[in-house]
């Protein structure tokens, strides 16, 4: 019988699922699941479910796993493992022993991470970013997070909440945030936001091929159905992403300004609108950038799409002092 690899444990804790999963320092993925997180049951309940699906990916590898890497949305106290603040999830989050409490219930390690820098620990170690020491992280989803390697390091600042992308100001007067702030990057480039541009359109008779794409349903927007609509002829749809395309263009400007990472990854479902934002990202960046060759930093989408912070668990678990 040959040496079996050790196997490590990797969960996404997200506000409608928690994906499990279980492989090798440098994968494969042996095992994996996803779960409705029920996060109105509270605290003791979710965590308890996420040892629980742990210990039946644990039990079909026949392996347990040498450490468990864990991305949380929201803030969390890197040294004693506690939560401190998460945003979307009732109950009373704040100050919960999560890293202890799945430890003692596994018999291994715990590291928990914020969910974006997770990902882009994901990005770094097994997509993009691959041998690359600098990297820039946006997630474009129902908000736009992000994450900052430099030197080959994830740099987290004192709360771990550096790299907070989306809510940087990209338009003085815009619209307002969740966090308090008007015109951050969010608010123009997030899915959501192109999807309500979308749903204005659709119902002002602006946008016929969205209109049969969606059979003139609101609900069935989504950047991808804009990009697609576009495609079939739709300008002012076009229009519409290109407008957001512009706006992320000028946060990742900003950012190269600031940092000059070799790659800028674009990941989340915003990303899944292809050449259309890309290409507008890329040449805004190349207009705003003027102090150095913009030209040599890469700006590509993500490879590892949604798996990005499975990936950066298993990195969390299985490498030693990558943050
Ligand atoms: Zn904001």
């Amino acid at each position: 019988m040959g040496l079996m690899p050790a196997l490590f444990a990797s969960v996404d804790l997200g506000g409608t699922n928690i994906a499990c999963a279980m492989a090798g320092a440098d994968g494969p993925i042996a095992a994996e699941r996803t779960v409705p997180t029920a996060s109105q049951e509270g605290p003791a309940a979710v965590l308890e479910r996420i040892a629980a699906l742990v210990l039946e990916l644990a039990a079909e590898t026949g392996q347990a796993p040498e450490g468990l890497g864990m991305g949380v949305p929201g803030l969390v106290d890197r040294a004693s493992g506690t939560v401190r603040f998460l945003p979307n999830f009732p109950g009373q989050w704040r100050g919960v022993p999560a890293g202890e409490a799945l430890a003692a219930r596994l018999g291994c390690p715990v590291r928990l991470l914020n969910d974006v820098r997770t990902a882009t620990l994901g990005e770094l170690v097994y997509g993009r970013g691959r041998d690359m020491a600098d990297m820039v992280f946006f997630a474009l989803g129902t908000g736009v997070g992000g994450g900052i390697v430099l030197d080959g390091k994830l740099r987290l600042g004192p709360l771990g909440a550096a790299g907070e992308l989306g809510h940087q100001t990209v338009a003085p007067d815009g619209p307002l945030c969740g966090c308090g702030n008007r015109g951050c990057l969010e608010t123009l480039a997030s899915g959501p936001a192109i999807a309500a541009e979308g749903v204005r359109l659709l119902l002002s008779g602006q946008a016929p091929a969205l209109q049969r794409l969606t059979a003139g349903r609101p609900g069935a927007v989504t950047p991808r159905e804009m990009a697609a609509a576009a495609e079939a002829g739709d300008a002012a749809v076009r229009e519409a992403i290109l407008r957001a395309a512009g706006y992320l263009g000028i946060g990742v400007a900003n950012v190269v300004t600031a940092l000059h990472p070799q790659l800028v990854v674009l990941g989340g479902g915003v990303a899944a609108i292809g050449p259309l934002l890309l290409d507008e990202v890329r040449s805004t960046v190349r207009r705003r950038v003027r102090m150095f060759p913009a030209e040599s930093v890469c700006i590509e989408r993500s490879t590892l799409g949604e798996k990005a912070g499975i990936w950066g668990g298993i990195a969390l678990a299985a490498r030693n002092g990558i943050v």
